[in-house]
């Protein structure tokens, strides 16, 4: 076997079969202006376009090209996976989208970054005419409610376009967990991390995978493995029937001292609702309070992270 390379570049694909040649030759260019040895990781997402046999001639045309075929499309956060544990640098893998809106021209800025001793390099998407006006929008909703409720925080406008050392490389990689929220993960594996800001591009070609609903699962997808409040609605629920309970109980108790007329049998039929309505409220709180710790534990997220190394960066 050849030796290890320094850097890995992974990158997911999934129909991306016109982006696969020029976003190959981009990153050997850049990874040719490396100190060392790299490798490029193409992961194939099921792509139905063509795009497996670009990305088996990259790979055939490249001895530093490596492809890996799904056999169907997992999905954006799997291939990201697949990839991160293909990946043999032994310094840093850089992963980046397959489409060009992460441009590779910054990943030397983002070694020099790691050298100075940043274990991950996450890039922040600035604010751009390229994105459009639904995205951004969407966007800058999901991390404040993602902030909001989970106790990791992503920066706004963190992007999957990032620089992890070895080290951070093997934790992500012996997290058991199944959904893997890559953007949140990173965040909670810790680590020193530095920000560098970048202007998105534009497609190469092609269309995004993520529209209005995917972009809902996957919203979804990353609130509920990274939080467990919504279950305490029903306890912030409980508190408000409880408080209606007081309200009415006091009204009525003006309406007696008062001698005001209330309907025979109204009175307790509104307390027998409310008070079943608060109990049942109170039980299912209390359910899914059982049903989030079990949550967290059957994820097995290790629960510390030691560093294993703080080696020289050459
Ligand atoms: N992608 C993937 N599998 C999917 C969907 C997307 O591998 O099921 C890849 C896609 O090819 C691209 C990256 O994930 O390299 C980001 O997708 P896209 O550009 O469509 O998302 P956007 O940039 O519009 O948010
Ligand atoms: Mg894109």
């Amino acid at each position: 076997m050849d030796d290890a390379p320094k850097y890995s570049f992974v990158l997911p694909a999934y129909n991306e079969a016109s982006n696969i040649a020029p976003m190959t030759e981009r990153l050997m260019s850049v990874g040719e202006s490396l100190d060392g040895a790299f490798e490029i990781v193409w992961v194939n997402d099921g792509s139905t376009d063509g795009a497996d046999a670009a990305i088996d001639g990259a790979a055939n045309a490249h001895s530093c090209v490596r492809a890996l075929h799904f056999t169907r499309n997992f999905g954006h956060m799997a291939a990201l996976c697949a990839g991160l544990e293909a990946a043999r640098a032994t310094h840093a893998v850089i992963m980046l989208d397959a489409d060009g809106q992460h441009p590779p021209e910054l990943i030397p800025e983002m070694v020099r970054h790691w050298r100075d001793g940043a274990d991950i390099v996450q890039t922040i998407r600035i604010e751009s005419g390229a994105l459009g006006s639904g995205k951004r929008l969407t966007s800058r909703w999901f991390y404040k409610v993602f902030n909001a409720l989970a106790d990791t925080d992503i920066p706004e406008g963190a992007a999957d376009f990032r620089l992890l050392d070895r080290e951070v490389v093997d934790a992500l990689n012996n997290l058991p967990e199944r959904v893997r929220f890559m953007r949140g993960l990173v965040q909670w594996v810790g680590f020193k991390q530095a920000q560098l800001p970048y202007a998105q591009e534009d497609r190469l070609s092609g269309e995004t995978k993520y529209d209005l609903w995917r972009m809902m699962a996957f919203a979804l997808s990353g609130i509920t493995s990274f939080s467990v409040r919504p279950l305490r609605l029903a306890f912030v629920l409980t508190l408000l029937v409880v408080a209606l309970v007081a309200v009415y109980s006091l009204y009525v108790l003006a309406a007696i001292v008062t001698g005001k007329y209330l309907a025979p049998g109204w009175t307790s039929t509104m307390f027998i609702i409310l008070i079943l309505g608060a109990a049942q409220l109170l039980v299912i709180g209390i359910a899914s309070e059982y049903l989030a710790r079990m949550y967290v534990e059957q994820k097995q997220r290790p629960i510390y992270l030691v560093r294993k190394r703080n080696n020289a960066r050459e």
